[in-house]
């Protein structure tokens, strides 16, 4: 009788891996007429399925219209969500993400600021086991001067003391593993600071350089005003060091108060000088307000950010999801 074998183990066939591509978008339907068939080709050389997630911001162009278009001609995966206003990038960044279905999600702008065709490279360090792959902006010589300043400074006032790295010349441009875009979507804050986030959780990264090429179209929508503000969230949600800065402020003047007093007692006392300035206690006065209300300022902040989390309204509302993507099937969770 012939000894019976165990067969062989037949391991189950793999589930071909899967990649979604999200475009946080506002009021950039020229662009995307332009970017969304250069983006089919580079996907469809990459080797896995795959679909786009594009989110309208609440645009008032005609970004369906282009759509629309483009997949008449293209057949593709495609989400398109519409917010039912302008909620800011973060916001349709997370909702893009949360959207987003495949194994492997990569970000990118939607003004052709970050090319497509590094896509491949960002997929093959993930395919070689990096769950985070950040292209990183060289060339930032464009920038004014002031500006490449400022950034640095903020990143390095951020990051000084805590125990993780926001590198400044990254952006949003990266492709996280599933497993990053869960732990990201799973950060119940309503201030997403997105680069902080990132960066707080960790992960292994690797970086890939590239020179921004200029929009294709429209303009920067962040200016001034954005970028302060982008500044004011990122500090609050991610550093105490003002509330700091202003106890250590408040000690300080204390000190020089106490100093002054005892100078101008003993100048009194002992060298025998009047005691005289109206001019000289009208002006400290004015300074010490100023400096308390500015205190005040930055603690008002602060309570700012706490009375927005505790509202708990959602971060972005859904008016219409347009989903012709198939992808469901495959990635089902
Ligand atoms: N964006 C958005 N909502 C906004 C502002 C911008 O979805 O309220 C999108 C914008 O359409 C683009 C990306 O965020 O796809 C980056 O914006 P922008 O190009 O203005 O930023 P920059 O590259 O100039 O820093």
């Amino acid at each position: 009788m012939r000894a019976r074998h165990p067969s062989p183990a037949v391991p189950p066939p793999a589930t071909p891996r899967t990649l979604s591509v999200v475009l946080p978008v506002f009021n950039e339907a020229a662009s995307l007429r332009l970017l969304l068939p250069a983006l089919a080709l580079v996907l469809s050389e990459v080797g896995m399925k795959w679909e786009v997630v594009i989110v309208d911001d609440g645009g008032s162009d005609n970004l369906k219209e282009v759509v629309a278009e483009f997949e008449s001609i293209v057949p593709v995966n495609l989400q398109l969500l519409t917010l039912s206003r302008n909620f800011g990038k973060e916001a349709a960044l997370t909702a893009g993400l949360t959207a987003a279905r495949g194994d492997a999600v990569a970000i990118m702008d939607g003004d052709g600021r970050h090319p497509a065709s590094l896509i491949p490279r960002m997929v093959a360090r993930w395919q070689a086991g990096c769950p985070v792959v950040i292209a990183v902006q060289t060339g930032q010589a464009r920038e004014p001067r002031p500006l490449a300043w400022t950034k640095r400074a903020f990143y390095r006032f951020l990051q000084k003391g805590e125990r993780f790295a926001i590198p400044p010349d990254a952006g949003d441009f990266r492709l996280l593993d599933r497993c990053v875009v869960d732990a990201l979507l799973q950060l119940p804050e309503r201030a997403r600071f997105m680069k902080g986030l990132y960066a707080w959780l960790g992960f292994r990264s690797e970086t890939i350089a590239f020179e921004a090429p200029t929009r294709i179209a429209g303009d920067t929508h962040f200016r001034l005003p954005q970028l302060l503000e982008l500044a004011s969230l990122g500090i609050t949600s991610f550093s105490m060091k003002p509330l700091r800065m202003v106890s250590l402020l408040g000690v300080l003047i204390s000190t020089g108060a106490l100093l002054y007093g005892l100078f101008i007692l003993m100048d009194t006392l002992i060298v025998g000088n009047a005691v005289s300035g109206w001019a000289t206690l009208a002006s400290g006065m004015m300074l010490l307000a100023g400096i308390q209300l500015m205190c005040l300022g930055v603690i008002a902040e602060y309570l700012g950010r706490v009375f927005e989390e505790t509202k708990r309204r959602p971060l972005y509302i859904v008016e219409r999801c347009l989903d012709h993507s198939t992808l469901r099937t495959q990635t089902a969770r």
